[in-house]
């Protein structure tokens, strides 16, 4: 344990002791200056996402930038009415007397984020911790290199130093912070890290929120709107070349559908990234050479349908569509995340429930369907974070749906209310009155005092 890492935690803590972070306007004002660092550097942070990632601009904004400012302004709009005292009632042996769950701050917290979408994945939590009344610490993901650097130069420079403190690093660094104790820990990553997060945590009895990924399967029945379930597939499949924890892993459709949707797929990517997606500026790239190789290999011994080009010096993979990969194939036994989307085919599409329960349980799941009753049937018959029906990712868009996996696809959730909540303890409160007062419950117990029972 470093005496530098000690010392930075025992200082943001007396800080919180002060009490300074608890006032709604200190609370706001920290969120304003937020997103007055997004808006004064948004072309920073365009720049360090594009150098880190190949994002586009327009990408940028709308799953980073975009996306935390709604974040905030909405954060800033509930803010009041979340910390309000929540009324409960009160049964008839506490009569006279009320009750109600009163949010409190939790202390000081530690958010770890991912690469992907280093910006907003790491700032979204940071986003609901302040709006609760936290001190945090925030570790950037090492391997987006450029906008962890930003984040750590632009961070102290709008929110309170005493409050919020950026830690940089790797697994050392990790290791380090994660020696400390603190009142809530949030990671986002991978299944492997999650485990000694949660070991870290247990050390502390600090509890832990696990944002983690998994296999998220697409659902296409043969009655979708095949060309808008196609253009919203390849949206959600190929935005930052498929490094998205909610990206489509697969997809499962009917032996008999297999061929116009493979076709309506092609069509898509040709027509959002061009004949040559390597020279679309809209199409991105893999965050490193060690994903690079990685998503090769998944590609050994499959048959590739489409795409399959990669270039080492651009950190370049095409969108590649590969059908009926074996079952038991890297491909389809760990998480892609990247470019490649496998085709798995079935008899009949009421057995894609049973390919996902015999999976561990994903973080989203999409069915493209106009059947009410298949959705119905998919929805009660299996597990997922999160469901969207006829469309992708698309309930990231709305802040009263909480994020989070259930089972290996992570623990908890955040986002709006239910962010403010992960970072709050609900204190339990019930107040009685004193004006009468029975002795029923006092002893000495007697049969007379046992009939008021
Ligand atoms: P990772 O788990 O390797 O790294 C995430 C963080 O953990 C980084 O900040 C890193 O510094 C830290 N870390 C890495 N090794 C560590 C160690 N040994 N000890 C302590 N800390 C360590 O990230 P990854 O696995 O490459 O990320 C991809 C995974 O994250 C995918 O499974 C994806 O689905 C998931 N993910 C989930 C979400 C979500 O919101 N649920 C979002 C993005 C990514």
């Amino acid at each position: 344990m470093s005496v530098e890492m000690a010392n930075l935690v025992t200082g943001l803590r007396s800080f919180y002791r002060s009490g300074a972070t608890k006032p709604l306007n200190w609370r706001r004002h920290q969120l304003q200056q937020l997103l007055s660092m997004t808006q004064t550097h948004q072309q920073d942070i365009v720049q360090a996402l594009k150098l880190d990632l190949g994002k586009a601009e327009q990408e940028s904004w709308l799953a980073e930038i975009g996306f935390l400012e709604d974040d905030i302004n909405h954060s800033l709009k509930h803010l009041q009415k979340w910390t309000k005292p929540r009324k409960l009632s009160t049964p008839m042996v506490a009569q006279p007397g009320s009750s109600w769950l009163q949010p409190e701050p939790l202390g000081v917290v530690l958010i770890i984020g991912a690469w992907n979408y280093p910006f907003q994945l790491l700032l979204a939590p940071l986003v609901a911790a302040i709006a609760a009344g936290n001190c945090a610490v925030v570790k950037p993901s090492e391997l987006a290199v450029h906008t962890s650097a930003l984040i750590a130069s632009l961070l102290p420079r709008y929110l309170d130093r005493q409050a919020y403190a950026v830690v940089e690093g790797g697994v050392q660094e990790t290791t380090d912070v994660l020696t400390q104790q603190f009142d809530h820990i949030l990671y986002t990553g991978g299944e492997t890290v999650g485990k000694i997060i949660m070991k870290a945590a247990a050390e502390h009895l600090t509890p832990v929120t696990l944002e983690l990924g998994g296999k998220s399967p697409c659902i296409v029945a043969s009655d979708c709107d095949l060309d808008v379930t196609a253009a919203r597939i390849v949206w959600s499949k190929w935005m930052n070349a498929g490094q998205t924890c909610v990206a489509p892993d697969y997809v499962l459709v009917e032996h008999a559908f297999a061929d116009k949707l493979i076709q309506a797929i092609q069509n898509k990517i040709t027509v959002f990234y061009g004949h040559n997606p390597a020279d679309s500026d809209d199409y991105g790239r893999i965050i490193n050479p060690r994903h690079l190789a990685r998503l090769q290999s998944y590609l050994q011994d499959q048959d590739v349908i489409f795409g399959g080009q990669v270039d080492e010096q651009q950190r370049y993979m095409a969108p590649t569509l590969v059908r009926n990969p074996a079952i038991d194939s890297p491909l389809m036994r760990e998480e892609i995340f990247g470019p490649i989307l496998p085709i798995v085919s079935l008899d009949n599409i009421a057995q894609a429930s049973d390919f996902i329960n015999q999976r561990a349980k994903p973080l989203a799941l999409y069915l493209y369907s106009r059947s009410e009753s298949l959705q119905q049937q998919i929805l009660t018959s299996t597990s997922a974070g999160s469901v969207c029906i006829n469309d992708g990712m698309m309930f990231m868009a709305n802040p009263d749906l909480p994020f989070g996996g259930v089972g290996n696809s992570g623990m908890g959730r955040y986002h709006g209310r239910w962010g403010f909540d992960t970072f709050s303890h609900l204190k339990a409160v019930m107040k009685r009155s004193t004006w009468f007062d029975v002795n029923w419950r006092y002893p000495p117990f007697s049969a007379g005092k046992m009939k008021l029972l």
